[in-house]
């Protein structure tokens, strides 16, 4: 019911002429089952957008694009931002908004989190919201009121028609490029704790049609398990997704 999406998270990883050759790596594996089945998504750095949406309008590829973060407001002197303008001018119709790795090294909080959401929609994008805990949570047993509380924070002020279109990442931050992914038990687990705030907060026709992924490590070895998950809509992917091959093994576990 609910249309899987693969998305791969670059992170700060390939030089434009690097960004052009890995887009131009999928473009070649790709084929018209990825769109039609799965909502397949790639987010480079933003220097690479342009290139990467060139190379795929080129060859007539329906990958998307997205940004990995963007600011709130859509100008003005806020200097080394990008706004939700300049990314929907080239094309994007996806942003990762909340990631640990922004929470954590750049002080982004779950106000930030829910500012960049609402810029989002307003300018007609969808916001992936990343949510995850540490290991420090997980080991207090707190894991599903840290992440819902994530959750809601980053849904404030939201409405159920605009919070249809946001797709929900959750990332333990153990997980994340440390080899070491959740089970899928584990990963299930929480995922529907989140389908349930959702629901609590727009009733259960809106949670059912949210998008819920995965991230953490995910790879060829371990999406199988990790996809046959009622809960688990598909992967939001760092390292698997710098290579062509790999990152097309994990669309096609989606189909
Ligand atoms: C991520 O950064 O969103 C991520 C899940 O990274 P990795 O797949 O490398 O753990």
């Amino acid at each position: 019911m609910r249309k899987p999406m693969m998305a791969g998270n670059w992170k700060m990883n390939n030089t434009v002429a690097e960004a052009v050759v890995l887009t131009q790596e999928l473009s070649n594996r790709y084929t018209d089952a990825w769109a039609d089945r799965a909502d397949v998504v790639i987010c480079p750095p933003f220097v690479d957008l342009k290139p990467a949406k060139t190379v795929l309008e080129f060859d007539k590829t329906r990958i998307a694009i997205g940004a990995q973060d963007v600011y709130w407001e859509p100008k003005g002197a806020f200097t080394g931002e990008i706004s939700v303008p300049m990314i929907k001018e080239i094309g994007c119709t996806y942003c990762i908004v909340g990631h640990s790795e922004r929470r954590e090294l750049f002080g982004e909080t779950n106000e930030d989190v829910n500012r960049k959401a609402k810029a989002l929609i307003a300018g007609g994008l969808a916001p992936i919201v990343c949510v995850g805990e540490s290991l420090a949570v997980r080991d207090e047993g707190t894991t599903n009121e840290y992440v819902c509380a994530q959750v809601r924070a980053a849904f404030a002020g939201i409405d159920a028609t605009d919070a249809k279109v946001c797709v929900v990442a959750y990332e333990p931050i153990w997980a994340i490029g440390t080899g070491r992914t959740a089970t899928p038990e584990q990963a299930e687990a929480v995922c529907a704790a989140i389908r349930a705030t959702l629901a609590e907060l727009y009733g259960a026709d809106v949670s059912e049609a949210m998008r819920v992924l995965y991230g953490g490590s995910m790879n060829p070895g371990n999406v199988e398990g990790l996809m046959a998950q009622p809960n688990i809509d598909g992967g939001l992917v760092g390292g698997a997704s710098l290579d062509a091959t790999s990152f097309a093994e994990l669309v096609k576990a989606c189909l």
